[in-house]
């Protein structure tokens, strides 16, 4: 009998580790980095230019009972172009790619792109074409953004070196934290359809959960004082699986302090309430959709002026861990997606 090895075993991760080992040494010279990175950066001429993709599939990220289409659209852009920014680029064009199923009408698709089109004016990108097609069942949508970045300003996850300070844009845990209130309301609506649900205290949250933005004011103003990040991942995975990327990547440990994580006053509220420690939403919860970075210390006093840049710990030559407010140091452990 064949040998069959089930995908669970392995993860994402691993699994795509496993893709990059296979895929053969890249024939083209244009081809500068490929898989492990935020996007694909080529080669040319006076830049480089920035290329990823990302799914969105029914069932696994989103449920399209709490999610509206056009919020949906918006999120489909916006995720890509944070893998974009993620590179210390900015994105110029989108490739939408459909798959759905004859439960859908003109009129939803219609909301889709208007969410989608809303995106790309907001972040000054052209949607260029993509690919459409039916499927057996659910939506399924998976788009490529196309970006550049001055050959100079690249940041790669593998730059960070020792003492570099660990720095991320606005807050963490919300995004997930809305998704928990989502999924409440639906169980509570589900079991009683007459119940006017109140979501109004969550409303940061679950704007978090349903349109995240990309950090494209971050990159701007990193870019106008004139500091590279040695280092950089976009948070969708949550916090600790971005920070042992980037550990990974440039073959280093990291310090990340517990009292420093940004933590939104609401989403700590709404973790209580859930019963939930506010430092795992912050670590674990994903789609935060911000911009994990690291800076050399010379730029710590230019870095601090820009609004929304927390400093988080710093880079050592150690182990990736997380320093706690009681004061002792556990091995930072992924959580993320477990998608398998
Ligand atoms: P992100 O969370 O930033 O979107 P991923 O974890 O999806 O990043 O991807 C990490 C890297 O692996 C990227 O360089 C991506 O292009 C690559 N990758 C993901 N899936 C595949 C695949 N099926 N085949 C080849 N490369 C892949
Ligand atoms: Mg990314």
């Amino acid at each position: 009998m064949e040998k069959r090895t089930e995908i669970s075993t392995l993860g994402e991760f691993e699994l795509i580790e496993k893709i990059k080992n296979q895929a053969s040494k890249y024939r083209h010279q244009q081809s500068h980095v490929g898989i492990g990175d935020d996007a694909a950066v080529l080669l040319e001429e006076n830049y480089y230019k920035l290329v990823s993709s990302d799914w969105l599939i029914e069932g696994v990220h989103f449920d399209l009972s709490y999610m509206p289409l056009m919020h949906l659209g918006y999120k489909l852009a916006t995720v890509n172009f944070s893998d974009i920014f993620a590179m210390n680029g900015q994105p110029r064009q989108l490739l939408v790619n459909i798959a759905m199923s004859n439960r859908f009408s003109t009129e939803a698709i219609d909301e889709l792109y208007a969410g989608i089109f809303k995106a790309c004016q907001k972040y000054h990108v052209d949607v260029i074409g993509g690919d459409t097609s039916s499927s057996a069942k659910g939506l399924l949508l998976s788009a490529t953004a196309i970006g550049q970045v001055a050959k100079n300003q690249l940041s790669l996850r593998s730059g960070a070196k020792p003492n570099d300070i660990i720095c991320v844009t606005g807050d963490l845990g919300a995004a997930y934290l809305g998704l928990q209130v989502l999924e409440r309301e639906k169980q509570v609506y589900l079991s009683n359809p007459d119940m006017q649900p109140d979501i109004s205290k969550y409303s940061y949250c679950i704007g978090r959960q349903l349109k995240p933005e990309a950090q494209q004011n971050s990159i701007n103003d990193l870019n106008d004082i004139g500091v590279v990040p040695t280092s950089m991942i976009d948070i969708s995975d949550g916090l600790a699986s971005e920070v042992l990327h980037l550990c990974k990547a440039s073959n280093v440990g990291a310090t990340i302090h517990e009292e420093h994580l940004p933590i939104n006053a609401e989403a700590m509220e709404t973790a209580l309430e859930f019963n939930i420690s506010p430092t795992t939403c912050a670590l674990n919860g994903g789609e935060d959709y911000e911009l994990l970075f690291t800076v050399n210390q010379e730029d710590y006093e230019q870095v601090k002026e820009i609004p929304d840049i927390h400093f988080i710990g710093y880079i050592t030559n150690g182990k990736p861990i997380l320093h706690t407010r009681g004061g002792q140091d556990v091995a930072l452990q992924a959580q993320g997606w477990k998608h398998f």
